[in-house]
């Protein structure tokens, strides 16, 4: 998507041969109008997908799910992360590798809120190794609920998380793919 692309050119930063930082708009300070045409070009791609829900991980796939769901006519459902490990019969809980932060947190889902009938479309920001997605896909799957693709902003192609959720037979589709990160370089594919 030529708008995020050009966006990311202009105010991200590469920090390092890992991170970028989109603080500007999409993690800290949201660009609304760019989140409403992210939101209509996901809806066009996955509109014959028949969704019946779209599922994001708090907090940052909040923006761009909403914008999607909208666009669907759908519900949107926020998985939580929760750094509590106490089970709970009322939720499906599965334990996540943070790529930013280095540690783990549970991922969970209300019971109330997903079931086989489903069909999910998942939003996020970011895609590096694929567990957030992978756990949000999992957390789904219990819910007996079938994964109809996943939206990702940003892709960091470099890095292992296409591959992983490709390996499910799971349908990605990226806005803006990075091929290479390092200190004030961003290139995309
Ligand atoms: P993964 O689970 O695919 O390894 O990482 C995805 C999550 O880590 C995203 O939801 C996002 O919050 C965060 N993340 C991964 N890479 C970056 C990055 O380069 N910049 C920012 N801002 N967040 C990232």
């Amino acid at each position: 998507m030529k708008l995020l692309k050009d966006k990311i050119l202009k105010e991200g930063s590469a920090l390092n041969r890992h991170i970028l930082k989109v603080d500007g708009f999409i993690n800290h300070q949201v660009d609304v109008e760019l989140m409403y045409e992210i939101g209509k070009d996901f809806a066009g791609h996955f509109k014959n997908y028949q969704i019946t829900k779209v599922v994001t991980i708090e907090s940052s796939g909040i923006a761009p799910a909403l914008m999607t769901a909208k666009e669907l006519q759908v519900p949107m459902i926020i998985l939580k992360k929760q750094p509590s490990k106490v089970l709970n019969t009322h939720l499906y809980q599965t334990i996540v590798k943070s790529f930013t932060k280095g540690t783990s947190y549970e991922l969970t889902l209300s019971k109330k809120f997903i079931s086989s009938n489903d069909r999910v479309l998942i939003i996020d920001d970011f895609m590096a190794n694929g567990e957030a997605a992978r756990g949000a896909v999992k957390l789904l799957k219990m819910a007996g609920a079938s994964i109809a693709g996943i939206g990702i902003l940003i892709e960091k192609s470099f890095q292992e998380g296409r591959q992983k959720l490709e390996e499910e037979n799971i349908e990605i589709y990226s806005l803006a793919r990075i091929k290479k990160l390092d200190q004030n370089v961003i290139e995309f594919f």
